[in-house]
């Protein structure tokens, strides 16, 4: 699904150049469950913001489901985010005075479907994330739990290969993290690739595979065997 090889990246701030990923080297095949960890600065979203088609890489390959996306330009690489890449954030992002059902559908309009088709699926997938109840709630009418919720409905509207989640329960209390992360695990159980960065050892025990940053190169890779 994903394959990387040599990723760098580097940032220019006026004369210096910031070299923040060193030469990543990655593979992650369809339906794994990753947690990215390391200290600030290590490189996490700037990783995340590659593999999500978010950003561009300075140089090295990256193979998303059969397209070099390292090669694409701003606008087929929005057209393989749309298509591929579901992101959750540690701040929901959610359009306020919007009710989380039109929070859902929103990425369906740009995929192009009809009103009705927009409502049916967004309604499926509120009640996949037990909001059937909450859909013309607005995101100041839902605790933190359930905003993240509807994030996650957002992501998988419209059936992405791969789940992105950048510290998602990193504004949740504990209780809330772990009904969280029990949602990321159904939804890897049905079939979904995910990959989340967390600083938190608690969260990243959920995954079956951990990988840690370290000043932008990939210190360790390793299967978790007793995930939670
Ligand atoms: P945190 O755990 O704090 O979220 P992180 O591992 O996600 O950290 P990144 O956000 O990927 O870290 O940033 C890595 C480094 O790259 C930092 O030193 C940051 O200042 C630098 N950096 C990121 N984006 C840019 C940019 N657009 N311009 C210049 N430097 C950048
Ligand atoms: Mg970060």
């Amino acid at each position: 699904l994903i394959n990387i090889k040599d990723l760098k990246r580097n940032f220019q701030l006026g004369s210096e150049t910031i070299y923040v990923l060193k030469g990543i080297d990655l593979q992650i095949n369809k339906g794994e469950y990753v947690a990215l960890m390391g200290p600030s600065g290590s490189g996490k979203s700037t990783l995340m913001n590659l593999l999500g088609c978010l950003d561009s890489a300075t140089s090295g390959t990256y193979i998303l489901n059969g397209n070099d996306v390292s090669q694409m330009h701003d606008d087929d690489l929005a057209e393989i985010r749309n298509k591929e890449i579901g992101f959750v954030f540690q701040t929901f992002n959610l359009l306020p005075r919007t009710t989380a059902l039109d929070n859902v559908a929103l990425p369906m309009i740009y995929a192009g479907y009809s009103k009705s088709e927009r409502n049916a699926r967004a309604t499926e997938v509120l009640t996949q994330v037990s909001l059937a109840d909450r859909m013309d709630h607005q995101p100041n009418q839902l605790s933190g739990g359930q905003r993240q919720r509807v994030a996650i409905a957002r992501a998988l509207v419209n059936k992405p290969s791969i789940i992105l989640a950048d510290e998602p329960t990193g504004n949740l209390d504990s209780k809330t993290s772990v009904e969280i992360m029990n949602l990321f695990n159904d939804i890897h159980k049905n079939g979904n690739t995910v990959i989340l960065v967390t600083h938190e050892e608690d969260i990243a025990k959920y995954a079956h595979r951990i990988i840690r940053l370290r000043d932008g190169i990939i210190e360790s890779d390793s299967p978790n065997v007793d995930h939670l």
